[in-house]
């Protein structure tokens, strides 16, 4: 199979959808890779690097995508690429097309087989293709956190681990899932004093077991949010509940109760935001204040470290990447994790969430 890669065009993405090291895998599978030129600049990858791997390099997209069987990107088309899809091509991408119908009226009327990342599914309830961007984000929210809290960038001046005789800075990571787990992980490393706070006792037994005793866990109630975001340096937003908008769990009331200077990381900020005073912020301004307490809520975390983040989806885009230039369509039928991801198949939505939330039949 022909396997294109596009450059990305969307505002800001440096990432790619395939680094020179998944094209030698596809070209190890017997498939061709046609790249875009300067598709991997971005994560200083060059068409050199590409052309060693065995790829082909095209000129422009439009080459890429009048000629590729299967295009795999990063970032949902945009309107000027969803035109030049066509019915028997495959797209295998991240789509998030359950707020955005007009990206979904462009994929149906285009025909396109689209595959999404972030809908495919594991064995153990998880979602492989979005757990790398989450860990990115998860140790990625540590560094934002130390860096607000640097007095010259408002926050309290205090250094997150610390110097020996003087006390670190307390982190209170809520929500001790993917994004939770690597938070914490961080935080500890750098000599922070952390505490994580989850609704699944499940959850706060694995994290209890795993940090031995370096990192203390809680229920997350109400009060407990209070007590704990009252005394903290640094709070994580990190939780989740699967299709549906973030829980608001830090009222405007509570940052009255919060050190001056104190740093709020809202990574749930795309999922509307766990902090009432939240609201979506870019790497170019990625901080604001409220009541004197510094908001990060940066909506595309990983796309600050594009080269990180564009191996690390690589490594788990790769095999479901290549059972699909293995065997086409077939793909889905014999993997219902892979199926899971299908959303949209000669011009219908195929994925019941997807549709529900589209208004469209399934
Ligand atoms: P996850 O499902 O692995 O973990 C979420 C955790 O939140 C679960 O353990 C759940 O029990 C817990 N939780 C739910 N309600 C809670 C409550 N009231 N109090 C405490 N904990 C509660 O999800 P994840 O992969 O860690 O993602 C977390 C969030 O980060 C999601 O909103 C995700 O979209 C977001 N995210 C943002 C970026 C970014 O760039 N901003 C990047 C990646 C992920």
């Amino acid at each position: 199979m022909l396997v294109g890669v596009p450059k990305e065009i969307k505002n800001n993405e440096f990432r790619v959808g395939l680094t020179p090291g998944a094209v030698r895998e596809y070209g190890a599978h017997g498939h061709a890779v046609l790249v875009e030129r300067d598709a991997g600049a971005g994560i200083g990858a060059t068409d050199a690097d590409y052309r060693a791997a065995g790829a082909e390099i095209a000129a422009d997209a439009a080459e890429v995508f009048a000629r590729a069987a299967m295009i795999v990107k990063v970032k949902e088309p945009q309107p000027e690429e969803w035109s030049q899809l066509r019915e028997g091509q495959i797209l295998f991408t991240y789509l998030h097309l359950a707020p955005d119908p007009q990206q979904a009226r462009g994929l149906m009327a285009s025909g396109v087989t689209a595959v999404a990342y972030e809908t495919v599914t594991d064995g153990a309830g998880g979602l492989p293709l979005l757990a790398p961007m989450s860990e990115v984000a998860g140790r990625l929210s540590i560094q934002a956190a130390a860096t607000a809290l640097e007095r010259p960038h408002g926050g309290r001046g205090i250094l997150m681990g610390g110097v020996p005789g003087v006390p670190p800075a307390k982190v209170v990571v809520i929500g001790g899932g993917v994004v939770g787990l690597q938070a914490a992980q961080v935080a500890a490393g750098i000599g922070a004093e952390v505490a994580v706070l989850d609704r699944s006792l499940a959850r706060l037994r694995a994290l209890d077991a795993h940090f031995a005793g370096r990192v203390r866990t809680r229920f997350s109630t109400l009060h407990a949010v209070e007590e704990e975001v009252a005394s903290a340096d640094a709070v994580i937003g990190a939780v989740l509940i699967p299709g549906a908008a973030a829980p608001r769990l830090v009222s405007r009331a509570m940052l009255g109760t919060m050190k001056r200077g104190a740093v709020l990381v809202d990574v749930a900020i795309d999922q509307g935001g766990c902090f009432e005073t939240s609201r979506p912020t870019t790497h170019a301004a990625p901080t604001y204040e409220v009541d004197g307490v510094v908001h990060y809520c940066v909506a595309n975390m990983p796309g600050a470290v594009p080269l990180t983040s564009s191996h690390a989806l690589n490594h788990a885009t790769l095999p479901f990447g290549l059972a699909l230039a293995d065997h086409g369509l077939a793909a889905l039928a014999a993997d219902p994790h892979l199926r899971n991801g299908l959303n949209v198949h000669r011009g219908r939505i195929t994925h019941r969430a997807v549709a529900d939330a589209l208004g469209e039949p399934f």
